[in-house]
């Protein structure tokens, strides 16, 4: 299909602008099928891959149709993780960057409730999170939904798969019936149509998979002698060199294991798994994310919702217990065109397991047929600090900013990426500049404050 504008849609002229600016030329797949029905408001069922623009298909359509004066919630974002949550609401943000005032609030499990009540008494348009909390929310009164005019669920299959049918069901029960519900998911299943069938009235079902140009992605499988996958994971990135890279294990105890193992070998490794807590889980997502670690090794539930833009290597340490994982897993590298590599291992015994996966398009070889390469370090680019400080201390991106290239400071292309979180920041430093840029920020002051700082 070709490649459809965003002029072609009735938006306003301070969207379209904004769009323009924010770099969105054209609409992906998902939004040219999507975004015209969301725009007159029919109810949606869209199926697209990761990675293809369904935040914006929605994101777009909400923006459009809210009332910017009326300050009650209009529309409200159910997601399956807390993470995810932060993502849209940042898309969001990023989408609305022309409307004044407008008040985007996350509400999410895993995080203080009293905080949010302070935040949900400031009043909001728009509430993005996940169905636990908003539940808890809405039966103590301290959410009210009467005025929504737009329902979202984003990642559907993850939320049932995840068990938030319930909460879903229990929310419905607070929303007015009169409403425009979009139901957005990776996959579609029986109980996917089964919710759609029940929330959403004469949905438009929209489906790109089949349309859309596949990533370019080089699948490799590498049969391996017992008991030498992480050595074989060494062999490949000191081969293939890439950027960055998530190796999938099944289990959390595997996850520290090889991570600590890779670390000890020169390669810039960090775990992420369910038993962290959520601190340390946000510290290692941002790190991998603003390029302070080079290789994540995760779970698949750990990994989920995870937008990294230029994903350059997945490692399948552990045969996937399903296609569909297989295919979710190695959905987040080659992305946006980029060319992604995808290497699965196994052991002789799991041979059968993945001949599954042999589809013409995959290559099968045998690891012992890697070079060896010596001196190879995988080192990060960046090396990320932690500011004490955050949303609730006023803080901005401009500012962090600010108080590092001020007065005889950094330059700006030694920064990263910055996330400000409510009580915390991340700031994202060249590695050979993360001494100078925390002196700086030590004895220094972010809108006329001091604040603790640590290098992760
Ligand atoms: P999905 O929810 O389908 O997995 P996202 O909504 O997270 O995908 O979008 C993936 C990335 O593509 C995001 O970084 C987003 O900013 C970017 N993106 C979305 N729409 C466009 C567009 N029309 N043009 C360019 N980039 C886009
Ligand atoms: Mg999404």
């Amino acid at each position: 299909m070709d490649a459809v504008k965003f002029s072609t849609l009735p938006l306003s002229k301070e969207m379209l602008h904004n769009l323009e600016e924010i770099g969105y030329k054209e609409m992906t797949p998902i939004q040219t099928q999507s975004l015209p029905h969301i725009l007159e408001g029919k109810d949606v069922i869209a199926q697209a891959k990761t990675g293809s623009g369904k935040t914006a298909a929605f994101g777009i359509g909400v923006l459009h149709r809210l009332h910017v004066k009326k300050f009650r919630v209009q529309t409200l974002i159910l997601c399956p993780t807390r993470e995810l949550s932060d993502q849209v609401a940042k898309e969001l943000r990023m989408l609305a960057r022309s409307i004044h005032n407008i008040k985007i609030l996350t509400l999410c499990g895993g995080t203080a409730f009293g905080p949010q009540l302070g935040s949900l008494a400031h009043g909001a348009h728009i509430v993005v999170g996940t169905p636990g909390r908003i539940l808890k929310h809405l039966k103590k009164e301290s959410l009210s939904l009467s005025d929504m005019e737009i329902l979202v669920l984003d990642e559907a299959d993850r939320m049932l798969d995840m068990g938030f049918s319930e909460e879903i069901n229990e929310v419905l029960g607070f929303v007015p019936k009169e409403r425009q519900t979009l139901l957005f998911s990776a996959t579609y299943n029986d109980e996917i149509l089964d919710i759609s069938a029940k929330i959403q009235k004469d949905a438009i079902s929209i489906k790109t998979v089949s349309t859309e140009v596949a990533n370019k992605i080089i699948q490799r499988f590498y049969e391996v002698g017992y008991g030498e996958k992480t050595a074989a994971l060494v062999k490949i990135f000191s081969n293939f060199k890439p950027q960055n890279a998530i190796v999938f294990c099944n289990t959390k105890v595997e996850a520290d294991e090889i991570a600590k193992t890779l670390q000890d070998k020169k390669i810039d490794a960090l775990a992420i798994h369910g038993d962290l807590e959520q601190y340390d889980r946000n510290d290692v997502l941002v790190q991998f994310a603003n390029k302070s670690c080079c290789v994540l090794v995760a779970t698949d539930v750990a990994a989920r919702g995870l937008d990294i833009k230029e994903l350059s290597m997945v490692v399948n340490y552990d045969i996937p217990h399903s296609e569909e994982t297989y295919t979710h897993r190695i959905g987040r590298t080659g992305r946006a065109g980029a060319e992604g590599l995808a290497f699965t291992l196994y052991e002789p015994n799991e041979a059968r397991d993945a001949d599954e996966y042999n589809n013409g398009t995959a290559l099968f070889e045998d690891a012992s047929l890697l070079k060896i390469v010596n001196g190879f370090e995988m080192r990060p680019e960046n090396i990320t600090l932690v500011i004490e400080g955050g949303k609730k201390d006023k803080i901005r991106a401009g500012d962090v900013l600010g108080a590092l290239t001020g007065e005889a400071g950094l330059q700006g292309s030694q920064i990263g990426k910055i996330d400000i979180y409510d009580r915390q920041s991340y700031v994202a430093i060249k590695s050979a500049k993360i001494d100078e840029a925390y002196e700086k920020l030590k004895n220094g002051k972010i809108k006329g404050k001091k604040f603790s700082v640590w290098i992760l």
